[in-house]
């Protein structure tokens, strides 16, 4: 390519929003426009990398026998209606009706579309084991579409579904895709970790994240320093078990008048208790009813451990309104002691581990301290619900202790069950004769994301360093004097050398200073730059820059191509 004539252009100014180093550098080496919130042009340098990314997708799930489909992007109502999405998906769902009023949206996802696809075709076992995939457009209308491709509202994500005849097969899927995924993203060249997932929205009871390292992650994840756990702390389990409080320590109970004290905050710092010392006590509005969560003070109830605990398809905190017709009175003075038999109380393991606790009294301006279980109240469930920490032990190993790191969730996979092919009918005779839902499974890769994820991992201030393989250009070629023939000469020579060779190569010609051609090539993070100077033209030499090193290195002008070939080559198809 000729940079002469090429569309792109570099800038210099940042846009506002532009909070990440790689929404900056994308936007700065004229990657990607932003044509509306959340919603982008990608621009000739963002796509070749892009098709690269997809292009070691597809090797990698063609080998492993997956088959590609094109899905519509526009989903008929009628599909989510039958999986019961259609109610439960909320505002991520973009909705809309065609000219006969019928609804439709925008898909987020597919597995409704896939169930109908497969239903359709699927008689026998013998048919079985299918992986579908698609590389396509997605759109979420996300809360606060942010940091460009990382979190878009239209975004390009690979996202597979497997079908089998059992459970076992099903996991085999899994696994099968699970070892796609490390490949793919060794291929790509970036820093990653899989860790176990909650699964949320879509279902199921087994999924595991593929997350690149990086600081300005937003996803926490905990892993162990001693052994190979790793969670997103969405999904990290804390350690531990039920214990029995010692009864021999119960103290008796006391009501204590706490005026407008309600946060555990404030009342702690009114009584001069630790925050440790109180029993949280929040009321949940699950599927419709009250449940009174219990939890150690100092603890956080993970909401994603609570609504996959509790097996619930909304969850979220109660109004205010709910809580006083649950418990008599407002939040902030709550507690478990004194209530009516229908509320049902759930407590997190933390809660068996202390004694005399502090809560609200069901009382405005009140608390009770000293109180304990089994003598003062008694929780239906005692189970895991906190937000496991850095410094906890390990749930998986003895000694080990969780160490926090902050991730870009760029894959995830999850093992479905039979939770749509149940609903929608998709089902088979199995060996017996007897009709079985298909188990499935479903493999999703943010494509934009995982660009974007690459280069928060790679650049420095100068610009991006892209790992070899996704690369939108491999070599770049900079003349720097366009009125000295022999550099001129030798520049086009060599970038013709680079053609033959098959080495994806731009030649920088156009009529620009040194200096800016230097700073645009870091910029847009070319890993090779030949540089082509009077000087060393003249003594039969090119220097060359190798832009994750900085290493520069001085090479006679005929042994360029077949050098820089060989380094390409080697460093081409990634790690895997
Ligand atoms: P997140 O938790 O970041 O919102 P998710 O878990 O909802 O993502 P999945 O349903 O697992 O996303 O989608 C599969 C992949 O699609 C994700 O692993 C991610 O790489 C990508 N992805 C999801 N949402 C977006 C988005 N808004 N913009 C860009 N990529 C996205
Ligand atoms: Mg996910």
């Amino acid at each position: 390519m000729r940079l002469s004539q090429s569309f792109y252009k570099t800038l210099k100014e940042i846009p506002k929003d532009a909070q990440i180093p790689s929404h900056q550098l994308m936007f700065r080496s004229g990657m990607i426009q932003q044509l509306s919130s959340g919603i982008y042009n990608y621009l000739p340098l963002a796509l070749r990398s892009i098709r690269k990314i997809e292009k070691i997708i597809r090797e990698e799930l063609d080998s492993r026998g997956c088959e590609e489909v094109l899905m519509p992007a526009v989903q008929p109502a009628s599909l989510w209606q039958e999986s019961g999405r259609w109610d439960l998906y909320g505002d991520l769902l973009l909705r809309f009706k065609d000219r006969k009023g019928n609804d439709y949206c925008m898909g987020p996802t597919h597995e409704e579309v896939i169930t109908d696809m497969v239903r359709r075709n699927l008689r026998s076992w013998k048919q079985l084991p299918w992986n579908l995939y698609q590389i396509q457009g997605k759109f979420r209308d996300e809360f606060r579409p942010r940091f460009g491709l990382m979190r878009g509202r239209e975004f390009i994500m690979k996202d597979a579904y497997s079908f089998d005849k059992d459970v076992e097969s099903a996991k085999k899927s899994y696994w099968k895709m699970h070892e796609a995924y490390t490949a793919i993203f060794k291929r790509c060249g970036v820093r990653f970790r899989s860790v176990d997932a909650a699964t949320g929205e879509i279902g199921g009871d087994m999924s595991q994240e593929f997350q690149v390292l990086a600081s300005s992650g937003e996803d926490l994840i905990l892993s162990c320093d001693s052994c190979d756990y790793a969670a997103n702390v969405e999904k990290a389990t804390t350690p531990g078990v039920e214990e029995s409080p010692d009864e021999g320590a119960f103290k008796a109970v006391e009501a204590v008048d706490t005026p407008d004290q309600k946060t555990i905050e404030e009342v702690s710092s009114f009584l001069g208790a630790d925050a440790s010392a109180f029993l949280k006590s929040l009321v949940y509005e699950v599927d419709s009813k009250p449940v009174l969560v219990l939890i150690a003070g100092d603890r956080d109830v993970n909401e994603s451990k609570l609504q996959a605990a509790l097996g619930a398809d909304v969850l979220r905190l109660a109004s205010d309104s709910m809580v006083e017709k649950a418990v008599g009175t407002i939040p902030g003075f709550v507690g478990p002691v004194g209530l009516s038999g229908d509320l049902s109380i759930v407590a997190d393991l933390s809660v068996t581990r202390g004694v005399n606790w502090i809560s609200g009294a069901n009382e405005a301006d009140r608390h009770l301290k000293n109180i304990n279980i089994p003598r003062d109240f008694t929780p239906e469930r005692i189970i895991d619900i906190a937000f496991a920490a850095a410094g906890d032990a390990c749930p998986k190993c003895a000694g080990g202790k969780l160490e926090e790191h902050r991730g870009i969730e760029v894959g995830q996979v999850f093992y479905l069950g039979t939770k749509y092919s149940k609903l929608m009918d998709c089902s088979f005779l199995d060996e017996e004769g007897k009709t079985q839902p298909a188990e499935m499974g479903c493999y999703g890769i943010g494509v934009g994301r995982t660009m974007a994820a690459a280069i928060e991992q790679n650049h420095d201030e100068n610009g991006i360093v892209w790992p070899v393989p996704i690369a939108p250009w491999e070599v770049a070629v900079l003349p720097l004097q366009l009125n000295d023939d022999a550099v001129v000469e030798a520049a086009e020579t060599i970038y013709e050398g680079f053609r033959m060779a098959g080495i994806e190569t731009v030649i920088d010609d156009r009529n620009e200073r040194a200096g800016f051609k230097f700073k645009d090539a870091d910029l847009i993070g070319y890993p090779v730059q030949v540089v082509l100077g009077g000087r060393s033209v003249a003594a039969g030499k090119a220097e060359v820059k190798f832009r994750a090193s900085g290493e520069k290195t001085e090479m006679p002008l005929e042994d360029v191509v077949a050098a820089i070939r060989d380094w390409i080559l080697e460093r081409r198809r990634g790690e895997a």
